[in-house]
C-alpha cells in the first residue's frame, strides 16, 4: 500500500506536471517548422502516459513520445519507452470523471496553449520567465483551488475554472501553475529550448548546475559532431 500511495500522490506532483507540460508542448508544437499539423495520436499518447486520459485503449502500444523525463537525456526519444515515474497509468483504475478524448477543436486549443507555454521555456532570464507566466496567469486562469476530482485523485491545486473544463484551458492552467512553482522554488528559468536547429524541443532545467543548451545528450553530440565537420570543411582563412 505504501508504494501505491506514493505513486498515487506523485501523479500530480509539481515535477510530474512539469514533465507532462514539456512533453505536451513538444507533441503539440513538433516538427522543424512548428507548423500547424499536429500528430493527434502522439498528443493522446502523452496524455495517456501521464494518466490524464483513459481512452479506448486501441493504440495502447503507442510510445508516448517525449513522455520520458528530460533528465533521462530524452528529447525526442522515439525509440525509448516511458520511464517508470510518469505513473504508468490507465491500468490504475482510478480514472474518475473520465474525460472525453480531445476533439480536433480541443487539440487546436491545446496547441494555442502550447505555443503560449513555449514562450516561458524561451525565457533566458528568470525575470522574463516570471513576466511571461504572470501574463498567462492574469489572462487565462481562474482562482486557485484544491480538487480531488471527487475522491478519484490525490488533492492537488487547479487554476482552471472547472474540473471538467476544456482541454486547452486545463493544459494552460495546470502547466502555468507547475512552471510558476518551479520559478518560485529555484529562482531560475524553469526550462529552455534546445539549441539544435533540427530539434527545438523544450526541456526542463535541472534543479541546479550549469544552464543547458540542448534538450538531450543526443542533440548535444549531434551538434558537436556537425560543428566539427564544418570546421574541417572550411578551415579558418589563413592570414
Ligand atoms: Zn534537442
Amino acid at each position: 500500500m505504501e508504494s501505491r500511495n506514493s505513486e498515487w500522490s506523485a501523479r500530480h506532483s509539481v515535477a510530474t506536471v512539469a514533465r507532462r507540460t514539456a512533453a505536451l508542448v513538444n507533441a503539440l508544437t513538433s516538427g522543424d517548422s512548428r507548423d500547424s499539423t499536429i500528430d493527434r495520436a502522439a498528443v493522446i499518447a502523452v496524455l495517456r502516459g501521464y494518466g490524464e486520459y483513459g481512452g479506448d485503449g486501441e493504440d495502447e502500444n503507442v510510445v508516448p513520445e517525449g513522455a520520458e523525463g528530460p533528465e533521462a537525456g530524452a528529447g525526442r526519444g522515439k525509440a525509448s519507452l516511458p520511464r517508470a515515474d510518469p505513473p504508468a497509468t490507465a491500468a490504475t483504475s482510478s480514472a474518475p470523471s473520465v474525460p472525453s478524448a480531445p476533439s480536433a477543436e480541443d487539440i487546436a486549443q491545446m496547441r494555442t496553449a502550447a505555443v503560449q507555454l513555449r514562450a516561458v521555456f524561451a525565457a533566458e532570464q528568470v525575470d522574463q520567465a516570471a513576466e511571461c507566466l504572470n501574463r498567462l496567469l492574469a489572462g487565462t486562469t481562474g482562482p486557485l483551488r484544491l480538487t480531488s476530482h471527487r475522491g478519484a485523485s490525490p488533492w492537488h491545486p487547479h487554476l482552471d475554472r472547472d474540473d471538467d473544463g476544456p482541454w486547452g484551458e486545463w493544459l494552460l492552467a495546470s502547466s502555468a501553475l507547475a512552471l510558476t512553482v518551479l520559478v518560485w522554488d529555484r529562482q531560475r528559468p524553469p526550462g529552455g529550448i534546445c539549441a539544435s536547429p533540427t530539434c527545438r524541443d523544450v526541456f526542463l532545467a535541472q534543479g541546479s548546475g550549469p544552464v543547458r543548451r540542448y534538450c538531450s545528450r543526443r542533440c548535444a553530440t549531434r551538434e558537436r559532431v556537425a560543428a566539427h565537420r564544418r570546421m574541417k570543411k572550411e578551415p579558418p582563412p589563413s592570414r
